[in-house]
């Protein structure tokens, strides 16, 4: 990247890097690194933070997912309804459960779970619905527990690009049995490493979550059921400790950053992303482009990084060839279209600019 260039994304700690040096040192100080006080009370916090009764530390987000499930007791021979519009690892969550993902179409404004595509694809097998909060626009929570309610079926939320985000006024994670969250560093709250955990209101599912988390520990060396061993270690949970209180105030830039992109993209030959909820919480911004790889080329001749989430609809990846025959003719096209501009809490607004006059001089070539 130029000197005058805009980068996707830059990870090293800004105005929070006085607190995550002194949370460092404090757990390093301790000398207790796994299961200790800097997780007990970032769950606390979190849990609050969530609107939930409690949290659960993991490894990072995937396990989150696939914990849930595993916990919820859905087993092989299941099937999950989730979106072949999300980051791969959602899909791999469900396949690690042990169970089959099914595909379900977006809708094709809001980029989540169709809700009627969801009810169309119910069978005898189904178990779970998965929607996913993709870019940090909710999904149609509302209608998707209809859904779920009708059939009988789980509802867990993928929340990994959604921190603090609200769907119809209620938080996020908050609508089904359970919440996911990564903290990947990328995340709009990352750790410095793989993060994650689960929030839910329920004390039971908790309970077996901190077991499974722990390779299915009742007690010290008692083994009651096949866990797995995916913690969130003593310094990422003081990390994410020392970063949580920022995180309003980094989702309200994120939002004001969009607003910029949608007033001077008004008119450019892109689409800018709807905001279907307001409790919308911009992890992405990804416009549409007809001549996406064109458009990609003249911001990067301009110094300008841009990525593409995702550019293969889950369906329709290698892995899943011949596994997989669902058809989403909505997510092939949004997936051919997308390009994620720079957006972070730590972007400029004079950046977002360079990257808006770029966009409107492409239409003029
Ligand atoms: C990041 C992400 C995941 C996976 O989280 P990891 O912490 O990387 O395992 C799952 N789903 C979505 C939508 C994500 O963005």
């Amino acid at each position: 990247m130029t000197a005058h260039g805009v980068p996707f994304m830059t990870l090293e700690p800004g105005e929070d890097r006085v607190a995550i040096d002194e949370a460092i040192r404090r757990v390093v100080d301790r000398g207790r690194f796994v299961l200790g006080p800097e997780l007990e009370a970032f769950e606390a916090e979190f849990a609050a933070a969530c609107g939930t009764e409690h949290a659960i530390g993991v490894g990072n987000g995937t396990d989150a997912i696939g914990l849930v499930l595993q916990a919820l007791g859905i087993r092989p021979g299941d099937e999950v309804i989730t979106t072949p519009l999300s980051a791969a690892y959602t899909t791999l969550a469900v396949m690690m459960a042990g169970a089959r993902p099914v595909f379900a179409d977006i809708d094709p404004k809001r980029l989540t779970l169709n809700p009627d595509a969801v009810e169309a694809a119910v069978g005898p097998k189904t178990a779970a619905i998965l929607p996913v909060h993709i870019y940090g626009q909710p999904a149609d929570m509302v209608a998707l527990a209809g859904v779920a309610g009708r059939h009988h079926l789980a509802l867990v939320e993928d929340c990994c690009q959604a921190h603090f985000a609200t769907a119809a006024g209620r938080p996020v994670g908050t609508f089904g049995a359970a919440g996911a969250f990564s903290f990947y560093p990328t995340k709009n709250l990352g750790a410095l490493g793989d993060a994650g955990a689960v929030v839910t209101s329920n004390g039971p599912l908790a309970e077996k979550l901190k077991r499974l988390r722990n390779g299915g520990q009742l007690d010290r060396y008692v083994h009651v059921e096949a866990g797995r061993n995916s913690r969130l270690d003593e310094i990422q949970a003081a990390i994410l400790r020392a970063r949580l209180p920022l995180l309003a105030a980094w989702t309200e830039r994120r939002r004001a950053l969009a607003a910029v992109y949608r007033r001077e993209l008004a008119g450019a030959p892109v689409s800018v992303p709807p905001e279907c909820d307001r409790g919308h919480v911009y992890h992405l911004f990804p416009v549409r482009a007809r001549e996406r790889e064109r458009l990609q080329a003249h911001l990067s001749a301009c110094g300008i990084e841009t990525l593409i989430h995702y550019p293969i609809p889950i369906p329709r990846q290698p892995l899943l060839a011949g596994a997989s025959t669902d058809e989403c003719p909505v997510a092939d096209s949004v997936c051919a279209e997308v390009l994620s501009l720079p957006l972070h809490h730590k972007v400029p607004e004079r950046d977002v600019l360079k990257v808006t006059a770029a966009i409107r001089s492409f239409g003029r070539t």
